[in-house]
């Protein structure tokens, strides 16, 4: 028998959709989206018709990776075949190869790195610098060395949205006239309607980088995004990604939902007070670019805790925790102290 029964994918986070016979149209289980039939078809056709435009770069891709695994931590890393993996960028352990990654993971763009490994090595220093306390190994030539060039992967979404916001305005005027004060309260039932599009919304797609030392290296320049090629890999290292979109999409859309209720609530302008008493923002489509961005990327194991660093590769804004050395801490402690002590001393013997 024929399976004539067609299956949508959500425009917005391409999770599988079902029909919901009340509503007569598509609910999205995964990311709360509704769609009408012709909504969804005018996407679904859309959406193939790319797939298929993108197949024959997904050989190429194929064809050019190679894929390293880490035993320990279980990273997956990936560079061109020219390029060799020997150590894991997380956890300094020596990687293995295993084979390929098939063409789904294949990148859409890029941004190629701008900072070359002397610059980094530089920022580096010089921010460490900065900081006192520092275990001694943390800068050392050695540390150095397991700074890695990585082509973090991102998932970059654009939103457009369909948002409609009523609010309860007051302007107030008061005036004084003989011995009375009046004010006078005008209320306004404002409704705003607009169809907003975001551009450009980053979420890391690699869950064993914290989301927060990404955000922290933002914002990065899309203005020099190029098609991804495989060239691009040569000399540096790249993550699989593990968080796919259907995981991202919750914090895509919390940046989409709060820009677009701030922006129509800044377009009800020339009022004393406004009470938003219903806001709904709804996304009707995404578009997902998986891109790499360019990250000089270091960890650092002290003490039992892992310590991350970052360098944003085209921009060079830096992000990191610093590690801090409890003995030097204390051995600076310890000289103060004994230096309250002699200083003591001196006092109790010129007062005898
Ligand atoms: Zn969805
Ligand atoms: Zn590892």
């Amino acid at each position: 028998m024929a399976n004539d029964v067609q299956q949508y994918k959500c425009p917005n986070c391409a999770a599988e959709l079902r029909f919901h016979p009340n509503k007569q149209g598509f609910v999205c289980e995964y990311c709360d989206s509704f769609f009408t039939p012709e909504e969804c078809k005018a996407a679904n056709e859309e959406m193939n018709a790319q797939a298929q435009q993108n197949a024959p770069m997904s050989d190429a891709f194929e064809n050019g990776n190679q894929l390293f695994s880490c035993p320990s931590c279980g990273a997956e890393i990936v560079t061109d075949c020219n390029t060799s993996a020997t150590e894991c960028f997380y956890c300094h352990n020596p990687v293995v190869l295993k084979g390929r990654l098939s063409g789904e993971y294949r990148p859409s763009k890029v941004i190629p790195f701008r900072l070359t490994r002397e610059d980094a090595e530089n920022l580096f220093k010089n921010w460490c610098s900065k900081r006192k306390f520092l275990p001694k190994t943390f800068t050392s030539q050695s540390q150095l060395m397991h700074m890695a060039g990585v082509y973090v992967p991102f998932w970059v979404a654009d939103c457009d949205i369909n948002g409609t916001m009523r609010a309860v305005c007051k302007k107030l005027r008061s005036w004084t006239s003989g011995n009375y004060r009046y004010t006078e309260t005008k209320e306004f039932d404002v409704f705003r309607q607009a169809k907003l599009k975001f551009e450009g919304i980053p979420a890391d797609g690699s869950s064993k980088i914290e989301d927060a030392l990404m955000e922290a290296i933002e914002p990065f320049d899309y203005q020099q995004t190029v098609p991804f090629e495989m060239s691009y890999l040569s000399g540096f290292l790249s993550d699989k990604y593990d968080v796919n979109k259907v995981q991202v999409f919750p914090r895509i859309r919390n940046r989409a939902v709060n820009g677009s209720d701030q922006l129509l609530r800044s377009s009800m302008i020339g009022y004393d007070s406004i009470r938003v008493t219903q806001s709904d923002m709804q996304i009707l489509r995404t578009d997902w670019q998986y891109m790499l961005l360019p990250v000089w990327f270091m960890t650092y194991e002290y003490q039992g805790k892992q310590y991350s660093f970052a360098i944003n590769g085209q921009t060079g804004k830096q992000a990191g925790t610093p590690p801090l050395a409890t003995g030097r801490l204390l051995a600076v402690c310890a000289a103060i102290a004994a230096a309250c002590t002699a200083f003591g001393a001196l006092i109790g013997w010129v007062i005898a």
